[in-house]
């Protein structure tokens, strides 16, 4: 790949930007420089200001019109290096050899005051040369509903690319039809996907690889490193990038499980290897409990369905762990074994956080494999009912804790007799916990959340968006930030959707 500027000469801004740009300097063969295209009419959606707080944003440059300018596409921010990575992927279980930044600019990796380093994206900034014939715009729908449920991913404590900013561009996109166009600033601890690494190993027959992988584990897993080679010579970077990543995805979707958070699109191009949650396209949590729910509309055979979503992040590792094997061993057989083993731990590692994830969440001091058929049964009673899953944990909650202050559920949530003559066993359960109650009300409390972005709820913020209204998206990411209490409002807010109201189907709007 040539090292072509492309897009429109743009004007440098001056003010004190702490960017490093170690990506951009992997040269060519990983991102091509690509300016975000001009818009005609930016204006502010939202601005996140404690994110912004976070990174060390100069205080005179926040939601000020430069900066809108800047996070619009139209000028350049200092010290920042904007290019469009290049990265491949299976999509629904099929291989694409080449994907890419399509719709999104890197402008770079802004260090923070404290030394952290995060990479500041420009998503629906305009084509790229991996844009293979889309606009590289994104409508309104898709960045306020990425706002919104990026920033309630982070509230409730699970790893995320957050949402810096989102601009409206005054220009249409079309898609069905015209809809207003909008550019989100994501920020994520960096985008190397799965993907990025099946470029250069599958695509590009291993050129490449090495230098990929010592990059990323130099960014993400540089202790990890150090601790493995300390413990064996032969410790390969290879080696600790797939122990870690499945470490990290185990962890990540035994989050989501919890939370009936359903990703919608688990392709290996929307894993990241830092293990955050990415790519808020058809996404959706659960509102009644369905273990076999799907939202995305492109999902026909239910691949990525909830119950479905731990044994495909699995799948997703094998595909990681592949494309490693040149780099864990010289010798094939070796390889493979190293790479199995990796592989074979992940079911276990998931196993044992989603269960600690159970105990919290039941009020459990431990979970044991005898308190399986107690949480299966809740599980199936919820299903029968069609009870909300939200609710029915809160429920609980209170139910444990004895504490109904400002409680709206007597109004949003009615147990059935079934559910009532279960609760005799969750409570002989909850008598055999050693530690004392106080605590494991603390850890019911701090785990189920009063309210989570719900569907109806983004739609609605949508829809308003769309009609350039944006109360309901402040509204909602307002309330979204401390979900774990109740907040005046909430018989409202906390509600699931009326039969009307409920979203079946949520789309990648791209
Ligand atoms: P996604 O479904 O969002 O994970 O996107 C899959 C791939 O398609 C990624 O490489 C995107 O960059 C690309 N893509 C999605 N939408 C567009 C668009 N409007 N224009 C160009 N590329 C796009
Ligand atoms: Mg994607």
């Amino acid at each position: 790949m040539a090292g072509a500027m492309h897009g429109p000469k743009v004007k440098t801004v001056t003010s004190p930007f702490n960017f490093d740009n170690t990506y951009a300097r992997l040269g060519s063969n990983y991102s091509q420089p690509q300016n975000p295209s001009a818009v005609v009419a930016p204006k502010w959606i939202a601005w996140n200001d404690p994110l912004a707080e976070r990174l060390g944003w100069p205080n005179d440059w926040r939601q000020n019109d430069k900066v809108l300018a800047a996070l619009a596409g139209n000028t350049h921010l200092p010290g920042a290096n904007p290019v469009a990575a290049v990265y491949a992927g299976h999509q629904f279980g099929s291989y694409n050899p080449q994907l890419g930044d399509g719709r999104a600019v890197l402008l770079g990796e802004l260090i923070a005051p404290d030394g952290a380093r995060f990479d500041v994206q420009l998503k629906g900034s305009g084509p790229t040369p991996f844009s293979r014939g889309g606009d590289g715009r994104s409508p309104m729908g898709p960045v306020v509903r990425e706002y919104l449920v990026s920033e309630a991913m982070s509230a409730l404590g699970v790893p995320t690319s957050r949402a810096l900013a989102a601009v409206a561009t005054g220009e249409p996109v079309y898609r069905n039809q015209a809809e207003p166009g909008a550019v989100l600033t994501r920020i994520a601890s960096s985008h190397l996907r799965i993907g990025n690494v099946q470029f250069f190993a599958m695509s590009q027959g291993g050129e490449g690889l090495s230098e990929l992988v010592n990059y990323t584990v130099s960014r993400h897993f540089p202790e990890a490193l150090t601790l493995a080679i300390a413990a064996n010579p032969n410790a390969t970077a290879a080696g600790v990038l797939l122990d870690k990543v499945g470490q990290a995805l185990a962890s990540l979707v035994a989050q989501w499980q919890g939370l009936g958070f359903i990703h919608g699109v688990l392709n290996t191009d929307n894993m990241l290897l830092c293990g955050e949650t990415i790519d808020y396209g058809p996404c959706a949590f659960m509102d009644d409990y369905d273990s076999g729910k799907v939202f995305s509309a492109i999902d026909a055979q239910g691949r990525y369905a909830y119950r479905n979503q731990p044994g495909i992040v699995h799948w997703n590792l094998s595909v990681l762990a592949q494309c490693l094997l040149p780099l864990l061993h010289e010798d094939t057989d070796t390889a493979l074994g190293l790479a199995q083993a990796s592989v074979d731990r992940f079911p276990e590692q998931f196993g044992a956080i989603h269960e600690a994830i159970l105990a919290a969440k039941f009020g459990f001091d431990a979970f044991s494999t005898n308190d399986r058929p107690l949480v299966d049964q809740f599980f199936r009673t919820l299903s029968d009912d069609k009870a909300d899953l939200t609710l029915a944990f809160r429920w609980l909650t209170e139910q444990a804790s004895g504490d109904f202050d400002h409680s709206p559920l007597p109004e949003l949530f009615e147990p059935s007799a079934n559910l009532l003559s279960w609760q005799g066993d969750w409570q002989d359960r909850r008598d055999r916990n050693k530690a004392p109650s106080e605590q494991s009300i603390g850890s019911m409390q701090r785990s189920n959340p009063t309210v989570i972005p719900r569907n109806h709820q983004i739609a609605q913020a949508i829809a308003d968006a769309e009609r350039n209204n944006f109360e309901t998206l402040h509204k909602l990411n307002k309330r979204w930030q401390n979900p774990f209490a109740w907040q005046s409002g909430d018989n409202i807010l906390a509600a699931p959707p009326i039969a009307e109201e409920v979203v079946q189907r949520t789309f990648c709007g791209t």
